[in-house]
């Protein structure tokens, strides 16, 4: 249930509402914002409230169930775009976040000539996989906490935020320790305990999406991270699994415009693991920031021939370089900048 307060809405009247709540039994979250003031009531059973409960307080405007499952992440409980700072970058305002890297941290140098190519060719974060969630057991795991040390140096040499994927809720504060923003991939989109645990931390959190799940209940994992108290949550559209096989998964680009419908949460597009081949990355890059999506994430390497994961789906030092110099007039067209 959404409660909205009026524009001059006092404190105290805020408050007796979010006392009402509790008093029910129920959990509450407030949007404060520039605005008004929103009051989500969230609890199981608020269906079986009448809602005259709180439209009767004083300094209420309207009170609104919600049909849908996820709460925190509709634009119904906070109609404004979220917007998240993460060291000098934006993700969310006018410019779009460009986040680059490898698929995997490899070694030292791999990692560096990386960062130093992306952030050349205009790259505002690094990515570098430290522990990798390979479909086999016998696949290259990554370099594990060697890895992040490696991202936190790279991030300190060149000035810029680095991500890196999480994929066991025990090493929470480990990755809060080392990187400045925490993902959580496709195969976990729907790894309730692990949503909690990095709901409970500082850090932002980039929520790929499920390749077999709807943005149904893409937004209501969403919702898991929110109801911790974490509010900067990224969601990252990676393409889904149908009977098309000519790609690695289809890039379901219509997401883009049902989020910006349906949330107020920021999405990026990562057009290098739908593609599953470096040559259909661009096209795919330039759809998505058509569509109106607030960033990208795209997998660089500086030999793919060498890489240990994913090398066919990797642009080249040179390939991304192009690319951003690419979507310059493209971001400008929809009245965004890169
Ligand atoms: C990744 O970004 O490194 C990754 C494994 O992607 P996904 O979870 O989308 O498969
Ligand atoms: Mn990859």
């Amino acid at each position: 249930m959404i409660v909205e307060m009026k524009r001059k809405a006092s404190r105290d009247e805020v408050n007796s509402v979010v006392e009402k709540a509790r008093s029910l039994g129920f959990e509450i979250q407030l949007n404060l914002g520039t605005d008004k003031t929103v009051v989500a009531i969230l609890g199981s059973n608020t269906g079986q409230t009448p809602i005259d409960i709180f439209a009767i307080l004083p300094g209420v405007e309207s009170v609104t169930r919600i049909m849908k499952p996820y709460k925190l992440s509709s634009r119904e409980f906070k109609p404004e775009n979220t917007r998240i700072s993460i060291g000098n970058v934006q993700v969310g305002g006018e410019r779009l976040v460009v986040i680059a890297g490898p698929c995997a941290v490899e070694n030292e140098e791999q990692l560096m000539q990386t960062a130093q190519g992306v952030k050349t060719a205009g790259a505002g974060i690094l990515r570098g996989g430290a522990f990798k969630p390979r479909t086999s057991p016998f696949s290259f795991q990554g370099m594990k906490k060697a890895g992040l040390e490696l991202l936190k140096a790279a991030a300190g040499r060149f000035q810029m935020p680095v991500v890196t994927e999480i994929v066991d809720t025990q090493d929470v504060e480990l990755f809060s320790e080392y990187v400045d923003i925490i993902q959580v991939g496709s195969r976990n989109m729907q790894n309730f305990s692990l949503l909690t645990a990095v709901g409970k931390s500082k850090r932002p959190v980039v929520l790929k999406r499920g390749f077999s799940c709807t943005v149904t209940e893409w937004l209501t994992a969403a919702d898991y991270i929110l109801a911790e108290g974490n509010p900067d949550v990224i969601l990252c559209e990676r393409g889904i699994r149908t009977f098309e096989d000519s790609t690695r998964f289809s890039l379901d680009l219509s997401s883009i415009p049902v989020i910006k419908k349906y949330s107020h949460l920021p999405i990026i597009v990562d057009p290098s693991h739908a593609a599953g081949h470096f040559s259909l990355v661009p096209a795919l890059a330039k759809g998505a920031i058509a569509a109106g999506a607030d960033g990208l994430m795209i997998e660089v390497h500086p030999n793919p021939r060498e890489a240990l994961v994913d090398g066919l789906q990797s642009l080249t030092l040179s390939d991304f370089s192009r690319l951003m110099t690419q979507l310059g007039p493209l971001a400008q067209s929809v009245g965004r900048l890169v």
